[in-house]
């Protein structure tokens, strides 16, 4: 969400004639787009905006913005407590920004607008003109769970819903911008209601517009490759949201759904509002909604909540062992400020909340290697990204290229040199696991056509099914 909001800054930026510096020193506005959801986040800030010091006393005429959720969670106290900030927007006010700036250079004092759109919610979309070969498009924002723990009702306000018309315009642009993949966001992405439509009949509270959501966009944009959304809760993991993984091709084979405990008593004190076995239930239903094929799912846990057991504790490891999450994270509970949880006493140890937290990571590292050797042998459709940053060697005339398989495994794919594959959907057999990726050949050599002279397509056939990438990267 914050890597969304930081490139709509962008766009607001660049729309209001502000260009791209190169090196801080050259920048005439600094802004930071902050994060509080985990501990620290206040000091962190403070500490990185106390690095600028020198620069703005160096360059006066140098703007110092401060953006994100710190900056809604404190607001006008950031201005106070230090003198060279110009200015604080919540994520609401991103739009806004452009005339904040106007305004301080024009030498008014220095502003915080930190308000909701609670009237009327703004969603700003990117422009597609050049679009990346996976966009973010937010569909809602805001929280209206209340989980104990969660500073984020707090910092991004109440559920507010884009209509489903806009979401499906931004998606055209991108996808005839350039996109293949989207990834929908919402902080409850699954609890999605269009608000110009009437709300859903159904008995079950918990049943959203989310399916029907996908379904359209699935039918308007029939040339996208792929679709995922972040995050979704699991009380809206209903029936109908499985029925429409089960039908729709274009949803990756891979959710990412919270946990956050495998403990009943735990997910209680959490006020996550569903049980260890509701969730087991509904997760298994969407692991074998396909046919033919598995959905793959990773999770979140918290571990050293307050109150948390070491039989607690147990009860979280048996669920990671029992649904075969293939990826988690995982994060030891901090206090944050404005959270239910402030009223239960804090009293697992640092030391223990470290110690769970590297059982629950190396038993997730041991399930995840097992599921990534578990490929070697099978056949994949890799969506290529760009070039791979892994420095395993390739070989004479092809470079590494960086993709995600269906079900989101890093994969790494020989492609020949000279050829943007960027973007690109391939099959591939996987020929090797690393620890968090796969290695992968091409097998099918028709994406690459498009894109080559018939010669070196014709040397291609000849010598792809050769090549193969083993641990120490040696073809
Ligand atoms: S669902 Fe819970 S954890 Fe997720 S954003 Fe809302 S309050 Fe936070």
């Amino acid at each position: 969400m914050n890597a969304h909001d930081s490139e709509r800054m962008v766009d607001v930026l660049v729309g209001a004639g502000w260009q791209e510096a190169s090196t801080l020193e050259t920048a005439d506005l600094i802004v930071f787009n902050t994060c509080s959801v985990r501990e620290k986040a206040e000091q962190k800030l403070l500490s990185e905006v106390g690095k600028l010091k020198p620069l703005k006393e160096k360059n006066p005429g140098l703007l110092i913005a401060v953006a994100g959720c710190v900056a809604q969670q404190e607001g006008q106290k950031l201005l106070d407590r230090v003198s060279f900030i110009d200015l604080v927007l919540g994520p609401d006010n991103i739009a806004e920004l452009p005339a904040m700036l106007a305004q301080v250079e024009r030498g008014g004092l220095a502003v915080a607008r930190t308000e909701f759109d609670l009237e009327d919610p703004k969603f700003l979309a990117a422009s597609g003109a050049s679009a990346s070969v996976t966009s973010y498009v937010t569909t809602m924002k805001g929280c209206d769970e209340r989980c104990s723990f969660c500073i984020v009702p707090t910092t991004r306000g109440p559920e507010r819903y884009r209509p489903t018309n806009e979401i499906i315009d931004e998606i055209g642009r991108l996808v005839a911008g350039g996109t293949r993949e989207v990834m929908l966001l919402g902080q409850t992405v699954d609890s999605f209601r269009d608000p110009s439509l009437p709300p859903p009949v159904s008995d079950n509270p918990d049943e959203s517009q989310f399916p029907e959501l996908l379904r359209r966009i699935a039918a308007a944009s029939p040339s996208l490759a792929r679709l995922r959304y972040t995050s979704p809760h699991p009380r809206h993991l209903t029936p109908s949201l499985i029925q429409a993984h089960a039908e729709l091709s274009v949803l990756a084979r891979h959710v990412h759904m919270p946990v956050q405990s495998g403990s009943n008593r735990v997910l209680r004190r959490m006020i996550r509002r569903y049980t260890r076995e509701e969730y087991q239930a509904r997760v298994r239903s969407l692991q074998t909604a396909r046919t033919f094929e598995a959905i793959t799912v990773s999770t979140d846990f918290i571990v050293g909540f307050p109150g948390e057991t070491e039989e607690d504790f147990a009860d979280t490891l048996s669920l990671v062992e029992d649904m075969r999450f293939t990826s988690l994270y995982a994060f030891k509970y901090s206090q944050r400020p404005g959270t239910p949880a402030l009223k239960l006493t804090d009293d697992v140890t640092e030391r223990q909340k470290s110690e769970r937290l590297s059982r629950l990571l190396a038993l997730a590292d041991s399930l995840g290697q097992a599921h990534l050797k578990s490929l070697v042998g099978t056949e994949a459709c890799v969506l290529l990204e760009g070039p791979s940053k892994s420095d395993r060697r390739g070989i004479a005339g092809f470079r590494l290229f960086q993709g995600r398989t269906e079900r989101a495994e890093i994969a790494h794919v020989l492609v020949p040199d000279g050829v943007d594959a960027s973007g690109l959907l391939v099959q591939v057999r996987i020929t090797g696991a690393n620890k968090h990726s796969l290695e992968a050949e091409a097998l099918e050599l028709r994406a690459f056509h498009d894109h080559l002279a018939s010669g070196i397509g014709r040397a291609l056939r000849r010598r792809l099914p050769v090549i193969g990438m083993n641990e120490g990267g040696a073809p």
